[in-house]
């Protein structure tokens, strides 16, 4: 059993401090949102990820988990402290180390010799040295302790299930022995471990985020040749997906990709490669792939209803991606702000992330269920693949729309089947 804290009790901190209080340890979260903090006291889980709040609640129940936004609670007895704090992006494409900063200061007034400091926030090449330097700052001379880069791969959504069994545990440090620690501390959990420098721990992250951004707007760029050539990409993807050396996953066409980690770290690779004297061609075509096919989304309603002006357009799905309630960067919001921009009403739906997202987009209505907001539309835009939408009742969507038209920016049904029930379809690269 290990004495934990993990800073930042978000999506990733959240998942980590119950999955390793799971395992036996006896682990503190560290929050300065008090609400936050309260919230989770009372065994409430403050966001939505499938499966995580019977892990919170068994864990808080047996005790092995607790929160607090007192540093000085949790910090001095730590064997393990993992920074999971945001590192969301500035204004000039790098990442906002504020809050790391932040974070790395308070742990040094608190740590205690012995103690190995765990970056998992995704943080800029270097940043490992940073860390350590703010902690020697503020800790008292002779403190000793490590820092190790361990970035994280968790996708939101699936988020319980890739932290019990990680692909890979990626641990980077020149202490062969806060490597074996961080390394005993996963074992329960049977993954393959990477073990190398802080820099190129650093830097798998980022390249890993940036190859499947990259494979995900190549995929768009070929929609784009399908559209014009004639060719299915759905059938194209599935085909090249056989391949070994291809893989099947990443490669679904649609209106490009978003949340929290893909946009802001595809930047902040472009930034760093700038700023180390480089030319990132791949990086910067993959970005404006992506914002291409949001603009082309929004285009391709024109075409089909005009002049947007007035018109009333239904939105299912405004997550960023199915099974969470994130919001950020999510494609939704930047074509729904296209649609406005034009004249366009808007209504909306989605499961779980309407409250989130009518704060980002006030002026837009946000439905109950998927047919109050059909009803009367010019046009059904999908955005979000829900697993809900896949085999709602699209007979009745059909007779409360003023014009069957159905956009379905995620291919998410055949085109057939939804042509048979009368409507207009139109899918990305088909
Ligand atoms: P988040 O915004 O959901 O959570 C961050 C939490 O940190 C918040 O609760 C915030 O209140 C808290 N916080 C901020 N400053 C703090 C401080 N000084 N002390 C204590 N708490 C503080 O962020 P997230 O999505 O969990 O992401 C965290 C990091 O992990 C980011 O660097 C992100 O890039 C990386 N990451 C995220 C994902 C993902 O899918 N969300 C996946 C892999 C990596």
């Amino acid at each position: 059993m290990a004495q934990i804290s993990i800073i930042g009790s978000g999506y990733v901190g959240l998942v980590y401090g119950a999955m390793f209080a799971d395992l036996g340890n006896d682990v503190f979260g560290v929050d300065i949102n008090q609400a936050k903090v309260d919230a989770l006291r009372n065994g409430e889980c403050p966001i939505f990820e499938p499966g995580l709040p019977e892990v919170l609640q068994r864990n808080i129940a047996a005790g092995r988990l607790r929160f607090t936004t007192n540093y000085a609670e949790s910090v001095p007895d730590s064997e393990f402290i993992f920074i999971c704090v945001d590192t969301p992006s500035s204004s000039g494409g790098e990442a906002d180390m504020r809050q790391v900063r932040s974070a790395a200061s308070m742990i040094g007034a608190h740590i205690n010799s012995g103690a190995i400091v765990v970056n998992k926030s995704t943080m800029p090449i270097g940043s490992g040295d940073l860390v350590s330097s703010l902690i020697a700052e503020q800790a008292p001379p002779g403190t000793e302790f490590s820092v190790v880069s361990n970035p994280e791969f968790l996708r939101e959504g699936a988020a319980i299930r890739d932290v019990f069994s990680p692909d890979r545990i990626v641990l980077g440090t020149d202490s062969e022995q806060a490597a074996a620690r961080v390394k005993e501390l996963y074992r329960a959990l049977n993954s393959p471990v990477v073990v190398t420098d802080r820099r190129t721990a650093e830097m798998i992250k980022y390249a890993s985020n940036s190859f499947l951004a990259t494979k995900i707007s190549f995929i768009n760029e070929i929609a784009q040749i399908c559209e014009r050539v004639g060719a299915d990409v759905t059938v194209v993807a599935e085909g090249m997906g056989y391949d070994e050396r291809i893989g099947p996953l990443f490669l679904q066409a649609g209106v490009g990709y978003g949340g929290s980690c893909f946009p802001k770290d595809v930047k902040a690779l472009a930034h760093m490669a700038h700023e180390a004297d480089t030319h990132p061609q791949l990086l910067h075509a993959v970005m404006e792939i992506n914002q291409d096919q949001r603009r082309r989304f929004v285009r391709k309603l024109q075409e089909h209803i005009g002049d947007l002006h007035e018109k009333e357009v239904a939105v299912w799905g405004l997550a960023f991606k199915q099974d969470t309630d994130d919001m950020r960067e999510s494609p939704s919001v930047d074509i729904i702000q296209m649609m406005l921009q034009r004249g366009a009403k808007v209504r909306a739906y989605d499961p779980v992330a309407g409250e989130h997202a009518a704060k980002l987009l006030p002026t837009i209505t946000i439905g109950a269920n998927p047919y109050d907001v059909v009803d009367g539309a010019d046009a059904l835009c999908l955005i979000t693949p829900w697993n809900e939408f896949k085999q709602a009742n699209l007979t009745r969507v059909a007779e409360l729309m003023r014009t069957p038209l159905l956009l379905d920016g995620r291919n998410l049904y055949a085109a057939d089947d939804i042509a048979a029930l009368g409507f207009t379809y139109v899918g990305v690269g088909r």
